[in-house]
């Protein structure tokens, strides 16, 4: 399944972080009016571009060479996809459409929610606009030449809509028979939606797909298991859905998943290690990078870690973006020794320097999934970028 790969790395960077960037007061106000249709999206879109522009400038003080544009036009990680694709219909869902086993799913529940807002597939899947491609050529606009291949695109997952609707309520069956049909069309439209980015300078796309870390969760297998389902069949086949995705990618350009167990204003939904998905996520995943939520003990230690093949790199999300904690360079150290010794202690035979430049370290999620943020400051989030770039020169020497 996985293409002959080279292990890539610049990028990642030795220093990452997953993209989602603090709204400025500015922005988060005309936000809060867009959302209760007092603001027009063009009115919004010049806020937006100002955002942007503080964000690079924040992200080059701090010092790393990945520039995003902070996810400022978004008010969710995932939207840029199902929201510009032909063949989804956007609108709101009645709860008993979501499957009650979604970690964040079971939040709506528990919280008595009676509906959500959504997408259904009701006609063929075709991308009849870019994505992203609007986005890059602005965030382009703002740098030097020199350093457009710093940028780096962040996108929502393929699965993401369906691991909330399932097989049965996600496409109608009068156009897609099943799943393979679905994320066939769906792969298509991100093939081309990759091969535009790259055409315009991208060369670093990662796809956040939090969905894999649902897997870990023990609660979340057995509430598949009691729907009826089976959860490894269901693992391949967003595995599958992926890689249909990141498929024939050109060689210079970088391609990772990120994984985590939410993030919304400080929240998380799911827990439990990787050991669950290690082995089969790190070999069949055809992608460059996994950028790993690493943080806290819901993610569990770095064992699974032994599996991860020589022709792939690990971002160690090891800052947490939940609160303002600024762990230490010294703390951060010793959980990249803690992580190179996982590396070396299993079937896979490496060097501590061939594992040491496998791995890169990044903050655990995003400063902001969501456009009200999480419960940090901006002041917080330049801490916490110069605190890992200040880390990785000491490590990595670079
Ligand atoms: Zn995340």
């Amino acid at each position: 399944m996985s293409s002959p790969q080279t292990l890539h790395i610049r990028p990642p960077f030795r220093a990452e972080h997953i993209g989602s960037f603090f709204r400025p007061a500015t922005l988060y106000q005309k936000r809060e009016l867009f959302e209760k249709k007092e603001c027009s999206r063009e009115e919004l879109r010049k806020y937006e571009d100002e955002a942007i522009k503080e964000i690079v400038q924040l992200q080059k003080k701090a010092g790393v060479k990945t520039i995003t544009d902070g996810e400022m036009r978004r008010g969710l990680f995932f939207e840029g996809i199902f929201d510009k694709i032909q063949g989804m219909k956007a609108l709101m869902r009645p709860v008993h459409e979501y499957k009650e086993y979604i970690p964040h799913v079971r939040v709506m529940y528990a919280n008595g929610v009676k509906s959500g807002p959504s997408f259904f597939c009701d006609g063929k899947l075709k991308r009849t606009v870019g994505f992203y491609t609007e986005d890059f050529k602005y965030l382009k606009s703002l740098v030097e030449p020199e350093e457009v291949k710093h940028l780096k695109v962040t996108m929502g997952a393929p699965n993401w809509i369906h691991q909330r609707h399932g097989c049965d309520q996600t496409y109608d069956l009068s156009v897609y028979k099943n799943d393979e049909e679905y994320f066939t069309d769906l792969g298509i439209a991100y093939r081309e939606e990759v091969a535009e980015l790259y055409a315009l300078g991208c060369r670093h796309i990662q796809i956040d797909n939090p969905t894999f870390c649902y897997f870990c969760d023990e609660t979340m297998i057995a509430g598949m298991k009691k729907a009826g389902l089976d959860p490894e069949a269901q693992l391949d086949a967003y595995i599958h859905a992926m890689n249909l995705c990141t498929q024939g990618r050109p060689v210079d350009l970088t391609m990772g998943v990120h994984m985590c167990r939410g993030n919304y204003r400080g929240m998380h939904y799911a827990e439990g290690g990787y050991d669950r998905i290690a082995v089969k996520l790190f070999n069949d995943l055809d992608v460059d990078t996994f950028y790993l939520e690493y943080d806290t003990e819901r993610a569990g230690d770095f064992a699974a870690l032994k599996h991860l093949p020589p022709t792939k790199s690990a971002v160690l999300g090891l800052m947490t973006t939940k609160n303002a904690n600024l762990e230490t360079v010294e703390e951060l150290k010793t959980r990249i020794t803690q992580a190179v010794d996982a590396m070396c202690s299993g079937e896979i035979k490496r060097t501590r320097e061939e594992a040491l430049n496998q791995l890169c370290i990044s903050t655990q999620c995003g400063f902001a999934s969501a456009w009200q943020g999480n419960p940090i400051t901006e002041e917080d989030q330049l801490k916490k970028l110069q605190r890992l770039v200040e880390t990785a020169q000491q490590v990595w020497k670079e």
